[in-house]
Parts: C-alpha cells; structure tokens; sequence
C-alpha cells in the first residue's frame, strides 16, 4: 500500500519538501471551505480516534459549542506512554508538518485560536523538530495571524511533559498544560464544555490529526475505502517483542495479526522458527490474546473486539514459547502501581495489592487460592476509578489468568514442590 502517515521520501520532515510533495494544500482548500463543511467531511471519512478509545474524529468536533463568546483550544495527545506504542515520534520525526497541517485544518473547523501539542519530556530530540517545524510553518504564514489571506487566526505551541504516564489521559493532560499536578479531573464535565482554563477544548492524538489533511486533500470517500469499512484508514502499528524486525509500519486498518507477526514486509517472524505463545494486540492495557486463536484476526477494532481484546494504541507486543507470563503480568503491575496518580483509592491500593501479589507468584510464594484472587482485587478495581487507568491495571490482570491460567497454577504447584523437596 502507498505509505501516507509516513511517505518514503527523504527530508520529508523539511517544509520544502514537504510542499514539494502537495504539502499545505489540504489546507488551502479547507479555508475555502466552511467549517461546518470541514467536520462533514471528517465525520464521513469514517476515521476513528488513534490514541486507543477508537471515537470518531467528526462526531467529536461536532462537539465543541460554535461562536467566539468564549476561548476554545486544540490539546493534540503526543505523550505516547503506553508501554509497546512508539509510533507517534515517527510522525514528529519523518512528517511533523503533516501533523501541524492537520492541527490548523483541525482549529479553523472548531473556530479555535490556540492549540497545545503535548510531548512527553523523553522526547526532547522530537520536540526540537516539532519545534523547528513549527517555527517554519509560522514563517511561511500557515500558522499566526490572518493564515493564507482569511482572517482565521491561530497559535500552536509544543509543551513538554515530565514523565507521567497518567498525563495521557486526557484530564491529566489538561492539568499538566495548566501547570498542576497531573490529575486525572471527574467527568462529567466533559472536556468540550469544560476543558483547559474552563473553556471548551477538543483533545486528539497526533496520529489522529495526521490523518486530516489526507482526508480534505482527497476526500472522504477516498479515505474511507482505506481498510476496514468500519474502521477505516492507514494505521501506524508498532511491533516489538520477539519478532525479527520490530517498527513501526504503516497498514490499511484490518491487516490479518498474523502476517504483521510474519510477513518479512512486517515482523519477519519469531527469531529461532518460535511458536508464538501470546500477543497483547495493542499496547500494555489490551488484553493478551493467545498465539494458537490468531487466526482470523485483523488489526481493526471489530476484529479485535471480537477476539476478546482492543486495538488500543496498535503497539502489538509478540511473546514466544519460552516467555515467563508471570513475569511478564509482574512487571505491568508493577508499571501501573508506579504511574496510579494515588487520587482513588481502589486504584491506588489495588494496584499495590495486585503488584504484591504477582510478586508472591513470580518468586513461587503464592497460595492456591491467590489466583482467584487475583482476579478478584482486579475485578474490585474496574469500573470503580476515576479515570481509565484502574481498567488499564484491571484488564492485563483479569485476561491472563482467564487465558493463560495454568501458567499460574503451575507457579504454585513449583512452590509445593520446592517445599516438599
Ligand atoms: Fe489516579 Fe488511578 Fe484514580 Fe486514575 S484511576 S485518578 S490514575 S488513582
């Protein structure tokens, strides 16, 4: 497939080039368009958040409230800290303008006037080549006062995180731009009634945003032909783990999981000729999935649901025969216990209960009965927090025990017989 999110031409990221290659146009014709007309278009593209929840893009720019009595912001989601997701530095990298076009095509449909890019801190060297193209879109007068001549106005600022992994959650986000602490904000309200500084703000990931200007650019007809009807478009899937050539690759959306895993074009396969034992499909809080029920399964969010998982952040994780799933559970926990903010107290206690406890089993001290257990304190901890990282701790708990649950019986079982010894 023709590479769109990421086109194999050098020094793309140079706003020369950049144009060169029909960079900016999408945006010349989405000012000769009205706004109402660019959400219509996004809205029947089809494209669907990439950041993990899967909303679509039109319907929630139809949510922000119309008229200027009030500031309205843009806070585009570059934090990119699920672990297994690596894809969004690959657009602040290889086309940084692609994303910047789609920001402003994006603040003149919303009629907003100030937008946030928000970058994870670890990524001080992509946050200089954001800036940098930043400063040359400003210069070229695509960003600032009066764009191309319309009277639309807009700012784009970059702003650095400080490592949270909690600031990806779009509440969070909004603090930490603020300059609070980042916590995560009860909702209702919901950010396009009451988002930064209390005014309505839209928040979309940066690969969300660069699938805009390929929508204008050739319309939403074209777009939504790309991949699955449902879920259409390029995706940007990252593959890591036991594979021979991990990346990020872009896809059409509903690619089979297999040949992403094996195509030499992709994944290249398990190093050694491997069985694949399991695949967390789309970053660490989907839910794993075992390497003998791949079959059949695409990279698009039905196909995943279907197959009991989510296309999250499409950060696919492979595991061979010989991986330690117990070790493996024991060190997400670990992870989510590390990044809860503390602020609920199912997730701040659970996740430490659940941490201990996948210690016990990694270290053979566990209890027959610590496996329902362990299920259990993760099943007291969805659905019962304020923000999605209780269900992010809940669901690698709850879905290797349901799917690899001898791995862990085992575990006891070594133990009994280590004391028996
Ligand atoms: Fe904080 Fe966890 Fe509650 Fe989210 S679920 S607000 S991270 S304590």
């Amino acid at each position: 497939m023709e590479k769109f999110i990421l086109p194999e031409i050098k020094d793309h990221h140079q706003i020369d080039v950049y144009e060169q290659h029909g960079g900016y146009a999408a945006l010349k014709k989405a000012v000769q368009m009205k706004p109402d007309e660019v959400i219509d278009e996004v809205k029947k593209s089809g494209l669907r958040g990439r950041g993990g929840a899967c909303f679509p893009t039109g319907l929630k720019w139809s949510f922000m409230p119309k008229g200027n009595d009030k500031p309205k912001y843009l806070a585009v989601n570059g934090d990119e800290s699920e672990p297994g997701t690596f894809k969004d530095r690959q657009i602040f990298e290889f086309n940084p303008h692609l994303l910047i076009e789609g920001i402003i095509i994006g603040c003149y449909a919303m009629g907003i006037n100030a937008a946030y890019i928000y970058i994870r801190g670890e990524y001080g060297k992509w946050i200089s080549m954001v800036d940098k193209a930043l400063a040359d879109a400003y210069a070229k007068g695509y960003i600032g006062i009066n764009i191309l001549g319309t009277g639309f106005s807009t700012n784009i600022y970059t702003h650095q995180g400080a490592g949270a992994y909690i600031c990806g959650e779009e509440s969070a986000l909004m603090n930490s731009v603020e300059g609070e602490r980042g916590y995560p904000r009860i909702k209702p309200p919901f950010p396009a009634q009451r988002g930064l500084w209390g005014a309505p703000t839209t928040i979309n990931n940066v690969e969300t945003m660069s699938n805009i200007p390929l929508i204008i650019n050739k319309g939403a007809e074209w777009y939504s032909k790309i991949g699955v009807a449902k879920h259409p478009g390029p995706i940007l899937v990252g593959i890591s783990g036991h594979v021979n050539n991990p990346g990020v690759y872009e896809i059409p959306t509903g690619v089979p999981l297999l040949t992403l895993i094996n195509d030499p074009q992709y994944g290249g396969g398990v190093p050694g000729g491997k069985s694949i034992k399991a695949v967390i499909p789309g970053g660490s809080s989907t839910m794993i999935l075992r390497g003998e029920n791949l079959e059949g399964v695409n990279m698009d969010a039905d196909s995943l649901k279907a197959a009991g998982s989510s296309v999250g952040t499409a950060g696919i994780m492979v595991m061979d025969e010989d991986t330690d799933l117990v070790r493996v559970l024991a060190r997400i926990a670990h992870f989510y216990h590390h990044e809860s903010c503390g602020q609920c107290t199912p997730c701040r206690e659970g996740t430490g209960w659940l941490e201990k406890m996948l210690h016990r089993f990694e270290h053979y001290e566990a209890r027959k009965e610590d496996v329902d257990m362990l299920v259990n304190v993760a099943n007291q901890i969805e659905g019962n927090t304020v923000c999605a990282l209780g269900d992010a701790a809940a669901w690698p708990v709850q879905s290797f025990v349901k799917r690899f649950r001898e791995e862990f019986e085992k575990r006891v079982k070594e133990k009994e017989e280590i004391n028996a010894a």
